[in-house]
């Protein structure tokens, strides 16, 4: 498939690589922002995750010195228990009663030891969720110093990209007026525009530089004379002679 022998070949390839080196410069400063916009939402996640951290961990520690709080409780009324038990015993006025306080006395002794000991595993509790909140909140004030900056560096950035992105808009109108809507048509057809290349060489062999499909020899003949716009049949990628790259 040729394009109208009117076709100036030659000036059409230059134009269009021309056309082609600025859709991809637009696409390279598209993915530029979007990666700038990528690695703020990643760290900005990274805060977010560490701040639920520290409130769960929070959480933990009030937990546990609630416990604290409880069992201290717990320990006071033992004590008070085995006191008056003790006087209790002192008072006693025959075997029975004094067996019935020695009975209560040693529930109270074992309650009381129990409770201190629930004391003392609450307190290493608190000990433990405070050294661990400590250290989420280190790496949170890391994260946050980190997103602050990184942000300003990315708002800074990102002005540029944007401004490389409106003058490579006008460049790609302006090399679009420079072109026939026949020969446009064709490179877009091509995938120009694209990620993918809409122009390929044709190689010394006489194949499509992309899919590598032989081309007849009168169309290589006229490729390299740089008469027509010519497409691959293999592809559809616009071909044109090695040498003008
Ligand atoms: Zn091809």
């Amino acid at each position: 498939m040729t394009a109208g022998e009117s076709m100036q070949g030659t000036d059409i390839v230059e134009e269009l690589l021309t056309l082609q080196e600025i859709d991809h410069r637009i696409l390279k400063i598209e993915d530029q922002l979007e990666s700038l916009g990528g690695e703020v939402a990643g760290l900005r996640e990274t805060v977010e995750t560490l701040e639920a951290q520290v409130a769960r961990i929070r959480a933990e520690v009030e937990e546990a010195e609630g416990r604290v709080r409880q069992f201290h409780r717990a320990v006071e009324a033992g004590r008070a228990t085995l006191k008056r038990l003790e006087a209790r015993s002192v008072a006693v006025a025959n075997m029975q009663q004094h067996l019935a306080v020695r009975s209560e006395t040693d529930t109270a002794r074992r309650n009381l030891r129990a409770a201190e000991d629930d004391q003392l595993d609450a307190m290493q509790d608190v000990e433990t969720a405070r050294g661990a909140l400590k250290a989420a909140e280190a790496e949170l004030g890391e994260a946050t110093a980190q997103l602050a900056e990184r942000s300003t560096a990315v708002e800074g950035l990102r002005t540029t990209l944007e401004g490389d992105l409106l003058h490579c808009g006008v460049s790609r109108r302006t090399q679009e007026s420079r072109l026939d809507r026949r020969a446009l048509q064709l490179y877009r057809t091509a995938g120009g525009g694209g990620r993918q290349a809409a122009l390929a060489e044709l190689t010394v062999d006489g194949v499509c530089g992309r899919c590598y499909t032989a081309i007849p020899k009168q169309q290589q003949t006229e490729i390299r004379a740089r008469r027509h716009l010519a497409i691959c049949e293999g592809c559809g990628i616009i071909l044109y002679p090695g040498s003008l790259a």
